[in-house]
């Protein structure tokens, strides 16, 4: 007898271990690690992962596996463990740590159905109602009675009804038709078969006859070339001498774009410097973690290209991870043309069925390079020798949904399993990643100057304040605007970026840029509108809403945040003949409208890039010579202790934008805080100064890298219940604990209520528990019941990026 253990697709219960199923005498030897399969489960039938195949069963009896989903294994080897591995460090179930590697369009999502197995007469009453003349009906219409169940269950025993699940993938492959020619004919006169008046028959079958044996060509392609008709085709598909073929289509999503061949430019110097460890780390299978901390334009996508170049002549394979919102087609272009067809794109704007093509891609060893968005970092690969993370300090490589993993995480796992290097690259290294650089944990590689001794640009900062008093009372200074003005005269381009409005509202001072800050966690305190208070979303801290500012008692104290729109309508009416592009959610939420806008904007057909964070990143337009930022402080004032940090990546990015090519760049920067150090050592392209400054108030204050941070979020309809879950929750972590670990909170989440559920949250700060996994584990243990039966919500985040 043969078993599998099979991890199944249930997150309540005891979940995380895998169930023993026999296998049946027809399956053994085709059934594998890494496959999905349906089983039995109560009176159910669910899906499941092969786990182990093993040759003995400690249970008395086992039901068999139903039926075998996958021809192949759709997880390797490495992704079952790391599957493992995933799960205990995110404290998620082993399930969703596996589904989370394969495409969302083979996570078919299973339909439930109950089937009539006999005459609907000889079903009690309570379910002939159920069925009411139909032979099957949806699980989801049930009444949600115990009765029914409970009839429903002896029903299943008796074997009068049966659920099912309605497996099916949801993304049909597209196939094209495609001829064969049968083999047995090659070289034979086709004539003495087909007699001398098939000629057009003959044509086709001595076309075939030059192309290689086997050739398999589309039936379209046939047709057009030889001017023939599907008639003539049909014929001699019949007569067996020409096969017809179903091939599967792949829906290349660029395949109708060309891409110009990227020129291989001559290494600069300090490129050389940086590539040779990398290369040799490569060459010696050693898996190193490179942190290449390089300033805007100095050629830091030359160093992944050239580590590639290495990776591909050794006969390996490459993950090159890019945040979503630099995905552009200028990014794209450049791999594309440096490798052509041996890239593929994951891409979150693909539909499923395109993802999942160029996944199958990779599957099948048809491409060695794969460039995506953060869950990229699972392209099953097997020989992997380099794996990249351009802009590692990106929050969006943390998964905000479970698993709540982050792909740096899950890369040098992965390099150290494949025995390769991981090089995490920026202009603006995350401070965690800093740090473990400083120590040696990470190898640090340094680009300091841009490519071919092109100037940084001049940063200008402008006093908000200032401006309101001297009562300008528009977004755009004076300053800004007579440079707007400068260009459009020059015919140069610009870009203007408004910071994405904050989920909560800040107040602050118009005539002196005071904010409120809680007095024990150095962050800013959010305005709650229906209790008129300002409150610490970490702490719980709250004091009344001000009416004039403590620190210069002006009126002028209020809400901050404006839309991209007003923006643009105030842009309009003081640069009447400037062309604008406006590019938010609003104007992009269509699938490809992004790279339109970008496109547009690459041509020439305007004279400003007005946008949110998105147009931060990835431009690359000779012709811009002037980037703004019309409010810095909308990101400082973020109630997370990373808004410094964040604040300073995205100045430095946005400087990045402006005199990339021959012209010089200039950046103005406005803010109601000049005097705040990550402001100023924005302007000075500072990064060394700015990250010893802010280590120091990370160290006063407890934060990352010096502490680590766990997040407890818990969330239910009824705030009674929410508030008193989570006093238990806290109670329990504080007795858990040792002494030094601190438990902050329970406090109201930044936002309050999502979706009718009121949320409150715990903050746990560490910096050495060994059994903090366990404990969290207990917790999500001890709630899953009623997580799945009651609406209670609990979300477990270790290392969060957000605080919302
Ligand atoms: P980064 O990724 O560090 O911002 P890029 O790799 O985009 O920088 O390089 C900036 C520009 O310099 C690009 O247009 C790129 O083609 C060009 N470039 C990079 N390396 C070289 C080189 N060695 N010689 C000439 N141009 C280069
Ligand atoms: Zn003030
Ligand atoms: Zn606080």
């Amino acid at each position: 007898m043969m078993y599998a253990k099979v991890i199944v697709d249930v997150t309540a219960g005891q979940t995380n271990k895998a169930f023993d199923y026999r296998i049946p005498e027809e399956l053994i030897d085709l059934i594998l690690p890494g496959m999905r399969v349906i089983v039995p489960f109560g009176p159910r039938k669910i899906q499941g992962f092969i786990w182990e195949i093993t040759e003995n069963t400690e249970l008395d009896r086992v039901k068999p596996i139903s039926e075998m989903l996958d021809p192949y294994p759709v997880l390797t080897n490495e992704m079952l463990q790391l599957g493992q591995w995933l799960a205990e460090e995110t404290v998620c179930f082993l399930i969703t740590a596996l589904q989370s590697m394969i495409p969302s369009a083979i996570r078919a999502k299973p339909k439930k159905i109950l089937k009539l197995s006999t005459e609907e007469q000889y079903l009690p009453a309570s379910l002939q109602a159920v069925f009411a003349g139909k032979s099957s009906v949806d699980w989801n219409t049930i009444p949600n009675e115990k009765e029914i169940f409970s009839s429903i269950k002896q029903a299943v025993e008796k074997e009068e009804i049966e659920v099912d699940y309605l497996v099916k993938d949801k993304t049909k492959k597209k196939t094209i038709q495609s001829i064969r020619m049968n083999p047995q004919y090659r070289g034979v006169r086709f004539a003495d078969i087909l007699g001398n008046r098939a000629k057009k028959q003959i044509a086709v079958m001595e076309w075939f006859d030059t192309r290689y044996p086997d050739e398999k060509i589309p039936i379209k392609e046939v047709i057009d070339t030889l001017q023939t008709s599907k008639h003539t085709m049909q014929q001699l598909i019949t007569k067996e001498m020409l096969f017809l073929e179903e091939l599967e289509e792949y829906r290349d999503p660029y395949s109708d774009r060309f891409f110009e061949p990227d020129p291989r430019p001559e290494l600069t110097g300090q490129q050389k410097h940086v590539l040779a460890p990398v290369r040799t780390a490569v060459d010696h299978n050693q898996d190193t973690t490179f942190l290449l901390r390089g300033v805007t334009g100095s050629g830091k996508t030359e160093i992944y290209l050239r580590a590639i170049e290495k990776v591909l002549e050794k006969g390996e394979e490459a993950i090159v991870l890019v945040p979503e919102i630099s995905l552009t087609p200028q990014m794209v272009e450049r791999f594309k043309g440096r490798f052509g067809s041996k890239v593929a794109v994951l891409h979150s704007a693909l539909s499923a069925g395109e993802k999942y093509d160029e996944w199958r891609k990779i599957h099948r060893k048809e491409v060695q390079v794969a460039v995506g968005a953060r869950s990229a970092v699972f392209a099953p690969f097997e020989k992997l020798g380099l794996i990249i993370i351009d802009e590692e300090h990106e929050g969006s490589y943390k998964q905000e949904d479970h698993p709540r993993y982050h792909a740096r995480h899950i890369a040098i796992w992965r390099g150290s399993y494949h025995k390769c290097p991981v090089i995490l690259g920026s202009a603006t290294p995350s401070l965690e990643s800093y740090a473990r650089a400083k120590r040696g944990v990470y190898e640090l590689l340094e680009l300091k100057e841009r490519v071919n001794n092109i100037a940084m640009p001049e940063v200008n900062i402008v006093d908000m304040r200032k401006e309101l008093r001297k009562g300008n009372r528009s977004a755009f200074s004076e300053l800004l605007l007579q440079k707007l003005k400068d260009r459009l005269d020059r015919n140069e381009q610009a870009v203007l970026f408004l910071n994405r409005r904050g989920y909560s509202t800040f107040v602050m001072c118009r005539n002196c840029g005071y904010t409120a800050e809680c007095p024990h966690c150095e962050i800013t305190l959010t305005y709650h509108h229906t209790q008129r208070k300002l409150k610490c979303h970490y702490c719980g801290y709250e004091e009344p809403m001000l009416t004039t500012c403590p620190a210069c008692e002006s009126e002028h104290i209020r809400f901050f945040g404006t839309g991209t729109q007003k923006v643009e309508e105030e842009l309009t009416k003081l640069l009447p003949e400037a062309r604008v592009i406006r590019m938010d959610v609003d104007t992009t939420s269509k699938k490809g409208s992004h790279e339109k806008l970008l496109q547009a904007f690459g041509n020439g057909e305007a004279d400003i890039l007005l946008g949110t964070q998105m147009i931060a990143k990835g431009l690359d337009f000779p012709r811009i010579t002037l980037a703004g930022v019309l409010a810095a402080d909308t990101m400082l004032h973020l109630p997370d202790f990373r808004a410094s940090e964040r604040t300073f990546q995205l100045l430095t990015q946005v400087s990045g934008r402006a005199g990339r090519d021959k012209l010089t760049g200039e950046v103005v920067i406005q803010t109601y805080t000049p005097d705040h150090y990550s402001i100023e050592h924005a302007k000075t392209h500072d990064y060394e100064a700015f990250s010893l400054e802010e280590m120091g108030h990370r160290k006063r204050s407890g934060y990352p890298p010096y502490y680590y941070l766990a997040l407890v979020t818990i969330a239910h309809e009824d705030v009674v219940k929410v508030m008193q879950t989570a006093e238990k929750i806290a109670s329990f972590l504080r007795s858990s604990f040792s002494p030094q670990t601190k438990v902050l909170g329970p406090t109201v989440s930044p936002i309050a209520r999502i979706k009718d559920r009121y949320r409150y949250q715990c903050m746990i700060k560490y910096r050495n528990e060994p059994d903090l996994k366990s404990i969290l584990n207990k917790i999500a243990n001890r709630y899953q019941k009623e997580m799945a039966t009651d609406k209670l919500f609990i979300s477990i985040d270790m290392n969060p990026q957000m605080f919302m």
